[in-house]
C-alpha cells in the first residue's frame, strides 16, 4: 500500500469527483449535473455527514471539482501552497476519530460542515500524505488525448497511464489500427 487506507479511499473518490466532466466522463456528458447524480455519487462512496441535497450544495460541488482537477498533478510547490491555503481558508482541525469500523483517522473538519467544504479539506488532507510520501508523481493525467481525466497510480510499480480500462483499450485499438495500416 502506498498511503493509509482512508487516504487511498479519499484519493479514490477525487478521481471519480474529477472525472465526472464532460471530457472525462463514460457518457461524454457532464456527470454532475443534477442533485440526483451528486447524491448517487455520494452514496456510491459512502459519504456520510452533512448532505444537503439541494441547488447550492451542487454548484459548491462542482466548483470544488475544479479546484480538484486544477491541483492535480501541480508540481510540488503549487501542491504545497494549494494544502495550506485550503487549510488555512477552512480553519482546519484535525482530529484522530473513529467511526464506521474505519479505525483511527484524521477529520479536519465537523460532519456536520458543508460537504463541499468537507471534500475540499479531506482533499487538502490526502495531499498532505501524498506529498509527505513523495509520491505526487501519482497524481496524473490521463495519457489518452482525447480525454482529460485524471487518475491516481496506487499500483505497485506506477506504471498506469490512463484514468480508466475505456481508455487503455481505446488508445490500444487506434495504435493496433495504424500499426495494420502501415503493414
Ligand atoms: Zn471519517
Ligand atoms: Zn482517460
Amino acid at each position: 500500500m502506498l498511503f493509509t487506507h482512508d487516504t487511498e479511499l479519499n484519493l479514490s473518490f477525487l478521481q471519480a469527483l474529477g472525472d465526472t466532466v464532460a471530457e472525462a466522463s463514460e457518457s461524454g456528458v457532464d456527470e454532475l449535473a443534477t442533485e440526483a447524480q451528486l447524491a448517487a455519487l455520494l452514496a456510491a462512496w459512502k459519504f456520510s455527514g452533512r448532505i444537503d441535497n439541494d441547488a447550492r450544495e451542487l454548484r459548491d460541488v462542482r466548483a470544488v471539482r475544479d479546484r480538484i482537477r486544477d491541483v492535480w498533478g501541480a508540481d510540488e510547490q503549487t501542491s504545497v501552497d494549494w494544502v495550506n491555503e485550503t487549510l488555512v481558508r477552512a480553519r482546519a482541525v484535525p482530529r484522530l476519530v473513529d467511526h464506521d469500523g474505519l479505525g483511527w483517522h484524521i477529520h479536519a473538519t465537523d460532519l456536520d460542515t458543508p460537504l463541499a467544504e468537507r471534500i475540499l479539506v479531506e482533499a487538502a488532507m490526502s495531499l498532505v500524505d501524498v506529498i509527505r510520501a513523495g509520491r505526487l508523481d501519482r497524481l496524473r493525467d490521463c495519457e489518452a488525448d482525447d480525454c482529460v481525466g485524471i487518475f491516481v497510480d496506487l499500483s505497485k510499480n506506477g506504471s498506469k497511464r490512463f484514468c480508466s480500462t475505456r481508455c487503455g483499450n481505446r488508445v490500444a485499438v487506434r495504435a493496433y489500427r495504424q500499426r495494420a495500416q502501415e503493414v
